[in-house]
């Protein structure tokens, strides 16, 4: 954690539509504030794309990043025709954000749904892997696959990261939400690395929820939240909710965090359709900025800018167009000279936490961080694409491998079990998963084996996926079809 008396050097992204609005306001308002900060200024967005660059953050930006460590950004867009990956993707990618941390709590003066719940809630959302590796194959002309790729060390970071800001900020819940009743291993995986550890944090208390419970639980109840730990695309979805909960996007703040560099941004985008007509609400970047500052270690001059804004949507005499309507808003810039002239005041109402410095979890770097005692490898699952009935499928496997040391076990179709069996209503598409196992029970399955299969199988049918059943521990790493015995 840097010092907190040394002037911070900061690498600054304006950004696109209201960006360059709201990054000027927040500028502004921590200048007069006296924050010890110095920016550098760098391009990353639209007009980087549209200079021709697919990734849309030039080297210069990256490298200030790399030597900032810390980095305030405006929203970023793709525009349509340039750039196949996201900027603000690429960001967090490259540069290993794996939290993203969304603080949800109740602000006065704003006329929320929840107004009066005193909702004080952080989403704590995993931020680089799952569906949003990105890795996605079209494997028939019909059918689309994308892999949820889910690790132990990054489960084990984001649930480190949700427990130490828990300290940090003197919280006493932390929640873990999955989908692990369906997606055992994927989703299971956070939820028991969430159990493992938290025999390392006694002083806080722990609960796991189901993901779509959590959702209505918080629109129901959600001041009972206090931490909510979460995979990223549940993390995507829930965070959205819970900015709405509170008074919506022109309020949410945000912060990517990595163990190497921190990123703050607004979670609104760059709203195209208000761009440039000094009507934007600067609150949301401002508070993502004052996550900066404490994240500097910055606490007294975070607190007087957070309670300058408090005091300012408290008071309600110049807000923006998205808190009050049409008829009495104040501009943009309006409002931020309203906040600059309430620094040094305090609202006698709002309690700020009791911020620490976050204890970054430093989880072992090693590629192969989990060892099995034992594995074996005991059959396989061949995807083949075909446009035959599960049966006609079935029955011509059976006849392919009849002299193999395997033997079909089962195909499912879209997840259900359709051949051995009766015939079911299942609505089938040309993508069969076909199972393998060995006859032999107490022989491992050789790669010569699988070759034999595939070369066989690939005679007479198309396949396109080939995936080993393995067993760690004893225990499958596999899950069974509906269906399957
Ligand atoms: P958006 O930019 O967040 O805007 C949605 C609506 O929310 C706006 O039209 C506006 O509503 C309101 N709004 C958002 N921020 C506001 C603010 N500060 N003050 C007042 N009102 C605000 O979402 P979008 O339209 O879906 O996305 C636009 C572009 O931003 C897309 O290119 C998207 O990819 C990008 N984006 C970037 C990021 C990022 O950089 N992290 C995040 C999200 C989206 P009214 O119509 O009521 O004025």
């Amino acid at each position: 954690m840097p010092s907190n008396t040394a002037t911070h050097t900061v690498t600054l992204m304006p950004g696109d539509g209201i960006g360059p609005e709201v990054m000027q306001a927040t500028c502004r308002v921590l200048e007069a504030a006296g924050a010890p900060l110095r920016w550098e200024r760098c391009e990353a967005g639209a007009e980087v794309f549209k200079k021709g660059l697919a990734t849309g953050v030039p080297q210069e930006t990256l490298d200030s990043i790399a030597r900032n460590r810390v980095a305030l950004k405006g929203p970023l867009e793709t525009p349509v025709g340039y750039g196949e990956k996201s900027a603000n993707v690429t960001l967090r990618k490259l540069f290993e954000l794996y939290g993203n941390v969304r603080p949800c709590r109740e602000l006065p003066g704003i006329q929320a749904v929840f107004a009066g719940r005193q909702i004080d809630l952080v989403v704590v959302r995993e931020n680089v892997e799952d569906l949003y590796a990105g890795i996605e194959h079209m494997q028939t002309p019909g059918v689309a696959q994308c892999l949820k790729l889910i690790t132990r060390k990054g489960c084990e970071k984001i649930v480190r990261l949700a427990f130490e800001l828990a300290r940090a900020e003197g919280r006493r819940k932390v929640t873990c939400a999955t989908k692990s009743n369906i997606m055992k291993k994927t989703e299971g995986l956070l939820k028991s690395t969430f159990e493992e550890l938290a025999r390392d944090y006694p002083e806080l208390q722990t609960e796991h929820v189901i993901i779509d419970n959590l959702a209505h639980q918080l629109v129901r109840w959600p001041e009972q939240y206090d931490v909510i730990v979460t995979t990223n695309m549940n993390g995507d979805i829930i965070s959205d909710l819970t900015s709405g909960l509170t008074g919506g996007l022109g309020l949410a703040p945000s912060a990517n965090i990595g163990n190497e560099v921190a990123m703050f941004e607004a979670v609104h985008g760059s709203a195209p359709n208000i761009a440039g007509k000094d009507v934007a609400n600067p609150t949301a970047l401002l508070l993502s900025a004052v996550m900066l500052l404490r994240h500097l270690g910055l606490f007294d001059v975070a607190d007087k800018v957070e309670h300058a804004i408090i005091v300012t949507l408290e008071e309600g005499r110049h807000l923006t167009v998205d808190l009050v309507g049409d008829d009495r808003a104040a501009t943009c810039t309006q409002f931020t000279e309203t906040v600059i002239a309430n620094l040094g005041r305090r609202s006698p109402h709002w309690t700020t936490h009791q911020y620490r410095p976050i204890r970054l979890p430093r989880v072992d770097p090693r590629p192969d961080l989990v060892h099995a005692r034992s594995r074996r490898v005991i059959g396989a699952d061949l995807f083949i694409e075909s446009g035959l009935d599960p049966h006609a499928l079935g029955e011509s496997l059976d006849r392919i491998v009849t002299a193999l040391p395997l033997r079909l076990k089962m195909i499912s179709n879209r997840g259900t079990k359709v051949y051995p069996g009766p015939r079911q209503i299942t609505d089938c598409v040309d993508h069969h998963r076909c199972r393998f196992v060995m006859r032999d029970e107490s022989r491992e399955l050789s790669d010569h084996d699988l070759a034999v299969l595939v070369e066989r199988v690939g005679a007479e049918h198309r396949w396109m996926h080939l995936e080993k059943l393995q067993v760690f521990n004893g225990e499958p790493g596999f899950t069974k079809a509906q269906g399957e015995d």
